[in-house]
């Protein structure tokens, strides 16, 4: 914590759907044995709630919820299952958290007229039933209710608030407010997120939730504002991967909640020093990758090239670093070992010790790395340059004091 903060700051839970909505996203698939490994990377992430996906989806979907369900023990995440606003969806996604030591069934239905006439053909007199007949339904499976009405930041206010009264009066007790199409501002999703929370009010244990979408590259922007109006849950994915241009990113989230906590007088349980390996994991696992100037997580987030920056970083780093690379788990030899992050890790780490190598190469080194990482413990970074220098094309320009 910051010295100005004076009291204990809010703990805003963080609610990752990578395993979800991240999926949802085109080329994203991943294996049941990959979703099971994100799964697990999420725990040690320290995530509160893990959605794993869709039951009612396939048969995949429930097998892999499932067996996340399972795999994660009672000292972990959440584990919550997405479904329809119908019964059959519901109770297929209760069958599929049934091993789970602590699970959130998470139903919804869209509220904003276009879509109840357009898709769901429904009056809202239907939907808000509906709701109310969903939510109670899920209650009587689980304890642990979110509802999001669907396209939420299009619907109709005052519809979206009688929505939500049902919601509540059937027992949700998280109301998550989806900007499915990534279409508010943050000063529109703040005013939201606050009409909501006063309307919550009246029961002080019900949570709400951001959920955005980057369409307009707001998504980041539009969450702090929801929490900054009250919001006590952000929905995210790692990466910020997602349907269409994506879902807020998770990193940027925790990071900007931790780097300006005197601001937002909020706090996660992340370990943000788990933040780079769950990036690496995910690029690795969905085969999405990070664009070098991505925040906290892209290759150059921490690379300082032009020469003042380098000066200044070299006589003291927060001259241009608002964040050290090592709270976000960039503290060299952690990285470079593991299974799944190995590529990508390598490739980070050469490029960190100022050496770019093209695909091949880093294919190279890591296959030699991996032959001395059975033989030895710990790879170091003069292990990795032994290893590197060989393969480094002719021209590249090497950097390392
Ligand atoms: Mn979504």
């Amino acid at each position: 914590m910051t010295p100005e903060a004076t009291t204990v700051p809010r703990r805003v839970l963080i609610f990752d759907t990578t395993l979800r909505d991240g999926e949802q996203a085109p080329g994203c698939t991943m294996s049941m044995a990959e979703k099971v490994a994100v799964a697990e990377q999420l725990a040690r992430l320290g995530v509160d709630v893990i959605e794993a996906g869709f039951p009612a989806a396939s048969r995949g979907e429930q097998e892999a919820v499932a067996a996340i369900a399972e795999r994660i023990g009672s000292s972990g995440p959440i584990v919550c299952g997405l479904a329809r606003a119908t019964h059959a969806d519901i109770e297929t996604c209760a069958r599929a958290l049934n091993g789970a030591a602590r699970s959130r069934i998470h139903t919804f239905i869209a509220t904003s007229d276009l879509h109840m006439a357009r898709k769901l053909r429904l009056t809202r007199d239907e939907v808000l039933l509906q709701v109310g007949d969903a939510v109670a339904y899920a209650r009587t499976l689980s304890d642990d209710v979110e509802f999001s009405p669907e396209d939420a930041s299009r619907s109709d206010i005052d519809f979206l608030c009688d929505v939500l009264r049902v919601a509540i009066g059937a027992g949700a007790t998280t109301l998550n407010i989806p900007d499915t199409v990534g279409y508010a501002t943050p000063d529109e999703y703040g005013d939201l997120i606050h009409r909501v929370c006063a309307l919550a009010a009246m029961r002080p244990e019900v949570v709400v939730s951001t959920h955005c979408h980057d369409d307009l590259g707001l998504a980041v922007a539009n969450s702090l504002a929801g929490v900054r109006a009250g919001a006590r849950q952000v929905e995210c994915t790692v990466n910020g991967i997602g349907e269409r241009a994506g879902n807020a990113a998770l990193e940027e989230i925790v990071m900007a909640l931790r780097t300006r906590a005197s601001y937002y007088h909020a706090s996660t349980s992340v370990d943000t020093r788990e933040i780079i390996r769950t990036s690496c994991l995910v690029a690795d696992c969905t085969g999405v990758h990070v664009p070098p100037n991505k925040a906290i997580v892209g290759a150059n987030a921490f690379a300082h090239e032009a020469g003042i920056h380098q000066d200044g970083v070299l006589k003291d780093r927060r001259t241009y670093e608002i964040m050290t690379p090592q709270s976000v788990g960039l503290d060299g030899n952690a990285l470079v070992l593991g299974k799944h992050c190995g590529r990508n890790a390598v490739r980070r780490r050469l490029e960190e010790l100022g050496l770019r190598l093209d695909e091949a190469g880093v294919g190279t080194v890591l296959a030699h790395l991996k032959l001395l990482a059975d033989r030895q413990k710990v790879v170091s970074d003069q292990d990795l340059l032994a290893l590197a220098l060989p393969v480094l094309p002719v021209s590249s320009a090497v950097e390392v004091s």
